[in-house]
């Protein structure tokens, strides 16, 4: 039996997973590459070692179990979104590093760009879906245009390409013969009009990027062509590629309107399908293009919290408070609460609903009596808490209730986590066996487009529960509590 090869370029690692039918895991490698920090707040990777990782640990997770380019029926892509690639189509050699979604360089840039353009902001929202912010790829572009030395010059020869990492991967993985991306990427470069489904010649304007840079985009789950026969011995055909959050939400299977996924790692990405409607929200949330079969396209609303996962990283490098992630939750088992502490972990700042720069890490409530256990249950707590008024949003922007959440991701194998999510939003919090949802997403959008898997029908067979945590908690400590966390919010954005 053939299996999928999912390739997931994320941001610390490049992975790849293959899958039977069943969508089980049969085989996996990972590698993680180096990240490059030039300034403060900028980062960068090469694109040449985001490439010779993604090949070793494709060829690795074959070589493991002895299968060879025959064994593969497909190979889907998922990847970290925004980065942002140029590279000489002649020779194949990119102009400079990869400008990372966390690269804050044009920060400024955006700024002076709304501050110079009245009612471009709003316009960008609509046409985009996006806050307009230096995260996503139009102004990293720019940039590169800009800065790198010939790169404006070569896009006016028609010799400069521009790709997100899924369109480097399928030019390179083609042998230099495909330049295409697919909807999920594009709809979060800010260039690219999610409503009309086309590159925005006013945005292109605004950002000054000529055309020919631009990649072709198609559906998700697409024939993107067949790999260069010098790779894996013979040619294996690239048959899907989505950004890394839609593909989770494709992987858990939210197929239908108002189903919704949150994913637990270094932040949280919680995504919301809402179908074939692009909703604009009013509480701070992004519309991006969902991944989605056939020709119609289907979208999300999109609310993320920078730092999730990255709290207990802080308690275990910082803090010392602990030796490993695991051990969070028996210590947080350990105590009855928090002993009315909270944690705001706004490192960064504050992301949705709040969207805000300026906030910074803050505890509130320690008395004498607050232990090691304390802390680092207000900590986890503030996980869920920070979830919560993502759903809270959400649930305003769709005018329905959240009835179930499904979770996935590193910290999402903490069960005291999921059990207080449960409880703190008032609804079902469901795991899936197989938390690898982002690779399980792009596998299935490629074995769809070769016929692997027949339907949906087949893949939402294959979704088995791993665990289903229900709402203890009364309603009025749930609003006890979550009172706490809105006070503790207030101080960490007023102490600045
Ligand atoms: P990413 O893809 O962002 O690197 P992962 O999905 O691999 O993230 O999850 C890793 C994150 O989850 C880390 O920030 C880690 O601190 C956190 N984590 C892992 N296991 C646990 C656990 N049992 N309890 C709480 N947090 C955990």
């Amino acid at each position: 039996m053939q299996l999928v090869m999912a390739l997931d370029q994320g941001t610390t690692s490049s992975r790849c997973i293959l899958f039977n039918h069943e969508g089980k895991i049969v085989s996996s490698a990972a590698k993680e590459y180096t990240q490059y920090y030039p300034k403060p707040g900028q980062v960068e990777h090469d694109p040449m070692e985001i490439w010779s990782s993604q090949l070793a640990v494709a060829v690795e997770a074959m070589a493991k179990i002895g299968a060879n380019a025959a064994d593969i029926a497909t190979i889907g892509i998922t990847n970290q979104r925004e980065t942002t690639i140029c590279w000489n189509k002649k020779t194949g050699l990119p102009v400079c590093n990869a400008i990372v979604w966390q690269c804050r360089r044009t920060a400024d840039r955006i700024e002076a760009l709304l501050a110079d353009n009245p009612g471009i902001g709003e316009r960008i929202r609509e046409k985009t879906g996006l806050i307009p912010d230096a995260y996503f790829s139009a102004s990293k572009l720019e940039w590169i245009l800009d800065h790198v030395s010939g790169a404006r010059e070569l896009a006016e020869q028609g010799d400069l390409l521009f790709g997100t990492v899924d369109c480097w991967l399928i030019w390179k993985l083609t042998g230099g013969r495909v330049h295409m991306t697919d909807y999920t990427n594009a709809s979060r470069t800010m260039l690219y009009n999610i409503h009309d489904l086309c590159w925005d010649k006013e945005l292109l304007e605004l950002f000054h990027i000529p055309a020919s840079v631009l990649p072709e985009v198609k559906p998700s789950s697409y024939n993107y062509g067949t790999t260069d026969p010098n790779l894996f011995g013979s040619a294996i055909t690239i048959g899907g590629a989505a950004g890394d959050q839609q593909a989770a939400l494709f992987g858990q299977c939210c197929f239908e309107s108002g189903d919704v996924k949150n994913t637990y790692g270094t932040g949280c990405f919680l995504l919301m399908n809402t179908g074939a409607e692009a909703k604009l929200s009013k509480n701070g949330l992004l519309t991006s293009i969902a991944a989605s079969i056939g020709d119609h396209v289907n979208y999300a609303l999109e609310g993320s919290v920078f730092v999730a996962g990255a709290a207990i990283q802080w308690l275990r490098d910082e803090m010392h408070l602990i030796a490993n992630a695991a051990e969070t939750e028996t210590l947080a088992n350990s105590v009855e609460d928090t002993a009315g502490v909270y944690v705001v972990p706004a490192f960064t700042g504050l992301g949705a609903p709040y969207w805000d720069p300026y906030a910074r890490g803050t505890v509130v409530g320690i008395t004498r009596g607050c232990k090691r256990e304390h802390f680092v249950r207000a900590t986890l707590e503030s996980i869920a808490y920070q979830t919560q008024k993502v759903i809270a949003a959400m649930e305003q922007d769709a005018g329905t209730k959240l009835a179930t959440l499904k979770v996935d991701g590193g910290a999402s194998a903490n069960n005291f986590l999921m059990q207080f999510q449960a409880d703190i939003i008032g609804a079902e919090v469901v795991r899936p066996t197989c938390i690898e949802t982002t690779a399980l997403g792009a596998a299935y959008l490629a074995g769809l487009s070769v016929g692997y898997w027949s339907d949906l029908e087949q893949i939402k067979a294959n979704w088995s529960m791993g665990e289903r945590l229900s709402p203890k908690m009364t309603e009025a400590a749930r609003l006890e509590k979550l009172e706490g966390f809105r006070k503790a919010v207030e101080a960490a954005r007023t102490f600045k």
